[in-house]
């Protein structure tokens, strides 16, 4: 199924604030998405209107060619996923997934075959008989999951469905979504603060801020080619440095400066990992060393600049101490210009 909203607004109370404005966008058929972005920006918001538990103030929404604005959850045959799992605990697994097409009327022979099929794909066969309480938080999502997709519904929704799992669980889990995303091919929505989780299984990643769409693209371009500010300081760890165009701007080539500066450029950016050492004469930026942290093979230096300006470097190869003075520059193709609005200002390389 493919989604679509037209200028989507949302307001919960008539003097409440706008929480999502003018939202457009397209969810194509078959496709995982995420949707990212820091607390309070209106990401559960979004997949409440997608599901039908809420309706919007202003704008349509499209399921395939058939406007769904009005239609409820039901109605929409959405399956939902959150992040409690929401699993029956007096009923064994098996009936978990079941219950459904209980509700539904289906026999109970075409019950039991299908729970069963569900099982074999999240991979919880083993465990029909059990209850919620006597699985691990990942077992119970896969159990979440399963039930979801057992009305084969024409979209899958997911709220944070990993913020309940430690670490490695949460890594191993969100491959197997993707997985099981894959093998059924039910178009996904998935809703999350984490980037790394949001970058590594979307086809597409749905950057929000405050109710406005920052950038709708596949994860690689929005990391390689942000719109903008917002983005490319949301997307990265550590984040990337920003500096003040007229701090950094001799050590671009003039012609360059120049054109961006007519172009509104007020601010750089560059990310930690593109930092190169170099000698005083080609360097960007030149500072002490201050806080140099190794974990694992990965070496981070913390660099305080003249101005008193923190700068992250990150795979750092070269063994400093804290307290040396060291300079680094960077090739102008991995360096990023901002206008006064936050917008990115992009030049092309003098001829
Ligand atoms: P996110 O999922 O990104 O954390 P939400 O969609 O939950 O953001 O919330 C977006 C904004 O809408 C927030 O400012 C939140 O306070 C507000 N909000 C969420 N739910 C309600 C509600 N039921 N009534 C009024 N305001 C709400």
């Amino acid at each position: 199924m493919e989604v679509r909203f037209n200028s989507v607004s949302m307001q919960y109370d008539e003097n409440d604030k706008t929480v999502l404005k003018d939202m457009s966008f397209d969810i194509e058929n078959h496709s995982l998405v995420s949707i990212l972005g820091p607390s309070g920006c209106g990401k559960s918001t979004t997949l409440m209107l997608i599901s039908g538990l809420l309706f919007p103030t202003d704008g349509q929404i499209f399921f395939d060619d058939k406007d769904v604005t009005k239609k409820d959850a039901v109605q929409r045959k959405v399956g939902m996923v959150f992040q409690n799992y929401a699993l029956y605990p007096h009923l064994s697994v098996q009936d978990n997934i079941m219950f459904p097409l209980k509700m539904a009327g289906v026999n109970k022979k075409k019950r039991l075959e299908k729970a069963q099929e569900l099982a074999d794909l999240v991979q919880i066969s083993e465990h029909l008989n059990k209850k919620p309480g006597q699985l691990s938080g990942g077992q119970q999502q896969r159990v979440a999951i399963a039930r979801a997709l057992a009305k084969e519904p024409s979209i899958l929704l997911m709220d944070e469905p990993l913020s309940n799992l430690d670490a490695k669980l949460r890594t191993e889990m969100r491959e197997e979504i993707r997985r099981i995303q894959k093998e059924t091919g039910v178009t996904t929505v998935f809703v999350t603060h984490d980037q790394e989780e949001a970058l590594s299984i979307s086809d597409k990643v749905m950057v929000l801020n405050e109710g406005v769409i920052q950038q709708n693209s596949n994860p690689q371009q929005l990391y390689d080619d942000p719109d903008n500010l917002f983005v490319a300081r949301f997307l990265g760890s550590p984040e990337m440095n920003i500096f003040e165009m007229e701090d950094i701007e001799d050590s671009l080539p003039q012609n360059i400066s120049g054109r961006l500066k007519q172009q509104g450029a007020v601010l750089a950016g560059i990310r930690p990992e593109s930092w190169i050492h170099t000698n005083s004469e080609e360097a960007v930026i030149t500072g002490i060393t201050e806080r140099i942290e190794i974990v694992g093979k990965e070496r981070k230096v913390s660099l305080v600049l003249e101005s008193g300006q923190m700068v992250d470097i990150a795979d750092v190869e070269i063994n400093f101490r804290e307290g040396d003075m060291v300079s680094f520059g960077t090739d102008i193709s991995n360096m990023f210009f901002f206008d006064g609005d936050g917008n990115r200002v992009v030049t092309t390389d003098a001829e």
